[in-house]
């Protein structure tokens, strides 16, 4: 990834030894040597074969860096402990919702928990020993949801302030 390129200045030499900065646009032009002597800009083609300027610009510096890497990685741990608690929340154990049922139903219902005893152990025991459990897992993986929303703002502000402050003059150092 790679910034737009500024455009190439070449080195233009005279008899005087000077070398003249000439830039692509500039192709088939005549320049005037501080020397006083006229020098021709060559052509785009043989222009490439001149001593180009090392530019020591911005335009080389990868866009990636720490601060993409972490917003990646907050934005897979939100995406990965959101959906995780989703389905926490969705498979959440639940004891039968007596009050959404009709009033015959519910009665058939306390019957059958009545005559079995066994059964009724069973399935409030293991929901006592689920819910704990399931709201443990399901808090965890919201925290660790709400943790990547934070890395995730943390390094696009610091990013932002870091290209304002770059403002396009090479590196610019850390806050
Ligand atoms: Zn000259």
């Amino acid at each position: 990834m790679r910034r737009v390129p500024v455009p190439a200045t070449y080195l233009l030499p005279c008899t005087c030894g000077r070398k003249n900065q000439v830039e692509v646009r500039q192709a088939g032009e005549t320049i005037q040597c501080e020397c006083g002597a006229s020098l021709e800009v060559p052509t785009m083609l043989k222009m490439a074969e001149l001593e180009k300027v090392q530019t020591r610009q911005t335009a080389g510096r990868p866009t990636w860096g720490p601060h993409q890497a972490m917003i990646l990685f907050g934005a897979l741990i939100t995406t990965v402990a959101a959906g995780m608690a989703v389905y926490c929340i969705l498979a959440r154990p639940r004891l039968p919702d007596i009050r959404a049922q009709e009033p015959v139903q519910t009665l058939y219902y306390w019957r059958f928990l009545r005559n079995d005893t066994d059964r009724r152990t069973i399935t409030e025991g293991k929901y006592a020993e689920n819910v704990p459990l399931f709201r443990l897992a399901t808090g965890v993986l919201l925290v660790v949801a709400c943790g990547g929303v934070v890395i995730v703002t943390t390094s696009t502000v610091m990013l932002r302030k870091k290209k304002l402050k770059a403002g396009g003059e090479g590196p610019a150092s850390g806050p």
